[in-house]
């Protein structure tokens, strides 16, 4: 399969090449030439496949015959080695949980898998791979985790001091083997800008062979696809066949994998996008206007997104028809009083404690629900694990939280973490004496 830029589709390239760059040098993302259909017997009987089945199934129909199938196989088989349950609250309403994975986040999905497809294509190179990754938080631990161990890579993480809790730091700072933490006493978008500064500076890219870890990479989009299809396994092992899907969205990449899904023949009745108040996209499907404003702070802070870069790939996806794209896609846009009040009415009613980006999907197929009844199964993604947002969480209902048994495990771990200004050069000298 070949991958176009959504600004210019005569420009094609390699899936390495797509993978290696992360962005098209015009700006524009990566998307495969064409949609791929799946083979319909295999969806007529998809509920027989475990989630590893399905994954092997949707990556190889999407890469044709860039990854031999066995190699695809050991990937994909090594990178997707968690859980995705999709588990029912009352009759009509499921969550999807995707936070089984090592960071506890859906991001694990993406990370781990581009990992390995970074590491399978430098088999043959004898620098190592330098991964440089700025983090608010969760990007980084799916990151850090889903490199950890895998041969030939190194990751640098760099996080802002003080601004990332505590589940979070010690996934960044507790991995010794090649990944390493950089603690900047600085912002989120300084840790970025010394990134970025790193990519562009002509010797250290002489001396060390750097790659980005960008969340719009196409290895970490085509993994997200995974789920949507397995989660209609787990329906229609139920004897269900309708679903509606409800993301919690901020950059748009986990709601345009599911869109993918669906244009790659999954049966989908519909989907709602449910974001905080950075609602760029629900004003979008309301007026036609692509109107981006600078990002809000709110609870659901992985969703703090102004001007969603994923978008301009589900605009691709509908070819910008804005009918069709409408027809399938719903979006509503939540306050955090309202995503308190909304975390606060999932434990009353259902005994289940969600993180603010999962209560905020919640809400969102509710409202979905209300506009639009059927006898459909509603099902809204959970994106992250509550234990990794205690801030957002009143303490007596955080105080109920089952840890999952790694993050007992990880309070006692320590603390691998090296102090750095925000400056270039001092960020520079620690690449270059410690390579
Ligand atoms: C990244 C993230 C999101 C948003 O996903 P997008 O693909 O950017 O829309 C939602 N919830 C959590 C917990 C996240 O980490």
């Amino acid at each position: 399969m070949k991958f176009y830029s959504t600004n210019n589709k005569t420009l094609a390239v390699s899936f390495k090449d797509a993978v290696f760059n992360s962005l098209p040098a015009d700006k524009g993302l990566y998307m495969p030439e064409q949609i791929p259909q799946l083979d319909p017997l295999f969806i007529k009987n998809i509920q027989q496949y475990s989630l590893q089945e399905i994954a092997l199934e949707v990556a190889s129909t999407l890469l044709g015959n860039d990854i031999p199938k066995p190699d695809l196989k050991k990937i994909v088989d090594e990178a997707i080695n968690f859980e995705a349950p999709v588990k029912f609250l009352n009759n009509s309403t499921a969550v999807l949980e995707l936070f089984h994975g090592p960071s506890y986040a859906f991001k694990d999905f993406g990370a781990r898998f581009m990992s390995r497809i970074m590491a399978y294509f430098s088999k043959s190179d004898d620098k190592l791979l330098d991964v440089l990754v700025a983090t608010s938080g969760d990007t980084g631990g799916a990151v850090a985790l889903g490199f950890l161990g895998v041969e030939g890579t190194r990751v640098t993480i760099l996080y802002p001091k003080g601004k990332v809790s505590e589940v979070q730091e010690l996934q960044l700072t507790t991995n010794g083997q090649n990944i390493r933490a950089l603690e900047v006493d600085g912002t989120f978008d300084d840790c970025q800008a010394l990134v970025k500064q790193a990519f562009n500076d002509a010797e250290l890219n002489q001396t060390l062979r750097l790659t980005s870890a960008n969340s719009i990479n196409i290895a970490r989009l085509i993994p997200q696809t995974f789920y949507y299809f397995y989660a209609y396994a787990q329906l229609r092992s139920q004897g269900i066949n309708e679903v509606v899907f409800t993301v919690p969205s901020g950059n748009f990449g986990n709601i345009g994998a599911g869109l993918l899904a669906y244009k790659m023949g999954l049966p989908v009745k519909h989907f709602v996008a449910a974001t905080n108040v950075n609602d760029t996209v629900p004003r979008f499907l309301a007026s036609g206007q692509y109107a981006p404003k600078p990002s809000v702070q709110t609870l659901s802070n992985a969703m703090d997104v102004g001007d969603p870069s994923n978008w301009v790939r589900i605009q691709d996806l509908f070819a910008g028809n804005l009918a069709e794209l409408k027809a399938m896609l719903s979006s509503y846009t939540f306050t955090d009083e309202e995503t308190k009040a909304g975390m606060d009415r999932l434990v009353q009613d259902a005994n289940y404690i969600a993180c603010p980006h999962t209560a905020i999907a919640w809400l969102g197929a509710q409202a979905y629900a209300n506009d639009h009844p059927g006898t459909y199964a509603s099902v809204f993604l959970s994106t992250a694990h509550p234990c990794k947002f205690p801030d957002a969480i009143d303490a007596d209902v955080f105080a109920k939280i089952v840890l999952p048994a790694g993050a007992e495990a990880l309070q006692g771990k320590e603390k691998l973490a090296e102090p750095l200004a925000v400056n270039f050069e001092a960020f520079k000298r620690y690449l270059i004496n410690h390579n």
